[in-house]
């Protein structure tokens, strides 16, 4: 055996001892530990936490909801919730395998939200902003009429108090079950866009994991400044559907926040841990400047 034989072997073993009291250390406590879906990492979920759920082996960044991500991108205690009783309704009574009613309520019950946006004034390195924030897990992100309004809404104070907008985008496309209204309010956030925009205001888009459909196809990619969290899947039609219709394989990449940076659809993609900063900066930098 060589010397380099030994030190491998030895390596190997230790690999293997480690591995062995990882399991053991989880099968103690199960309810502490979580896997990375991406790498299968065992992590304790403490440390993905204080991580920003980041896995720490792999880099994976987990997908948040809209209340952990404004605790870990404002200033502590800086944001300030409004319009946050705007509720849907059902105006077309719409029934698919269950009806709309069941699943807002069931959609309220798990999030505790009263739809897929928190919208909001915060401050970023102490820059004031104007912010919505959507969140997956209500509904898959879909954008109804309260989405399309509270976005409009938080827009439109942003004018009268002239302020930049930033909106945090995750979301799985228009919501179904309000079929032709949800569709409108593509054309009402963007007109709200195009209204900032003659205001000069700043307009900042996050698009976090995943951002499809019609909030890519309106507010979601109008800003002037398009950032997207490391890893994020960004598109307009899902990969699969593409892949149907045009039957050809699509390449590994493809719809990721990396693949979109390198064809120029985003700007900027940055990890979680830098986005405090990289928008501290942009903020900085558009504040108007008052003349003496
Ligand atoms: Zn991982």
């Amino acid at each position: 055996m060589t010397i380099q034989d030994w030190f491998e072997k030895r390596k190997e073993a230790q690999i293997q001892r480690r591995a062995l009291e990882a399991k053991a250390e989880v099968e103690k406590n199960p309810d502490l530990w979580t896997k990375c879906v991406h790498c299968d990492a065992q992590l304790l979920k403490e440390d993905l936490a204080s991580n920003k759920m980041v896995c720490p082996v792999c880099d994976y960044h987990f997908r948040i909801n809209a209340r952990t991500r404004i605790e870990q991108l404002f200033d502590e205690g800086s944001f300030e919730e409004l319009f946050a009783d705007i509720k849907p309704t059902d105006p077309l009574d719409f029934v698919d395998t269950e009806s709309y009613k069941n699943r807002i309520a069931r959609a309220h019950e798990k999030t505790g939200l009263n739809d897929a946006v928190i919208t909001g004034l915060a401050s970023i390195k102490g820059h004031r902003l104007a912010t919505a924030i959507m969140d997956f897990d209500y509904m898959g992100g879909s954008m109804g009429s309260v989405v399309g309004e509270k976005v409009t809404r938080i827009i439109e104070k942003a004018i009268e108090l002239r302020l930049p907008v930033l909106a945090i985008t995750s979301s799985g496309g228009a919501r179904m079950q309000e079929s032709a209204l949800s569709l409108m309010q593509m054309a009402k956030t963007s007109c709200a866009v195009s209204r900032l925009d003659d205001e000069g205001l700043l307009y900042i888009n996050l698009l976090t994991e995943p951002t499809f459909g019609g909030v890519t196809a309106s507010f979601g990619m109008l800003g002037d400044i398009i950032i997207a969290e490391q890893g994020a899947r960004i598109g307009f039609a899902g990969r699969r559907v593409i892949e149907q219709t045009i039957r050809q394989k699509l390449p590994s990449d493809f719809q990721t926040a990396e693949y979109l940076l390198k064809y120029g659809q985003v700007d900027v993609v940055a990890r979680r841990s830098e986005l405090p900063d990289v928008l501290g900066n942009l903020l900085s930098m558009h504040e108007p400047v008052t003349i003496k």
